[in-house]
C-alpha cells in the first residue's frame, strides 16, 4: 500500500511523537529536515514510516521493529540520550548541549 504524506504531516507527526513521549527533537535544523524527507520518503515507498537511517527488511512485518519510533529508541534514548537516527532526543540531553553521537545499531544484536 503506497502512502502519500507530505514533508509537513511527517514533521506533525515527529512533534505529536516527541510531545507524547516527553522526548526533544533534535535542534539541528538541517539534519532534522534531512530525516523527516527520510521519513516522508520511506513512508511514500513502503506505506509506512520506516526508520530514515534503517534499511527495509522486505516487508512490513520485518520491519515493524523498526517503524519510527522504532522499539529501540526508549533503551537508547534513555542510554546514550538520542535515539539511532538522532531524530530524538531527551530533553535533558538537550539542555545540556550536547551533541549527538554515532551509537550501536540495537536491531542486529550490536548491543
Ligand atoms: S532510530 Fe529514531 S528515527 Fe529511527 S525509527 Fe528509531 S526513533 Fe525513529
Amino acid at each position: 500500500m503506497m502512502g502519500n504524506k507530505t514533508i509537513e504531516q511527517t514533521i506533525i507527526f515527529t512533534q505529536m511523537v516527541a510531545n507524547k513521549q516527553g522526548w526533544a527533537l533534535n535542534p539541528d535544523k538541517a539534519f532534522y529536515e534531512t530525516l523527516v524527507e527520510g521519513l516522508t520518503k520511506n513512508y511514500n515507498r513502503y506505506g509506512y514510516f520506516l526508520c530514515p537511517c534503517r534499511d527495509t527488511e522486505g516487508s512490513r512485518e520485518a520491519d515493524k521493529p523498526a517503524l519510527c519510533p522504532c522499539i529501540w529508541s526508549r533503551p537508547d534514548i534513555a542510554e546514550y540520550g538520542h535515539c539511532y537516527c538522532a531524530l530524538y532526543l531527551s530533553r535533558e540531553f538537550v539542555a545540556a548541549g550536547k551533541a549527538p553521537q554515532p551509537i550501536p545499531d540495537r536491531r542486529f544484536g550490536e548491543v
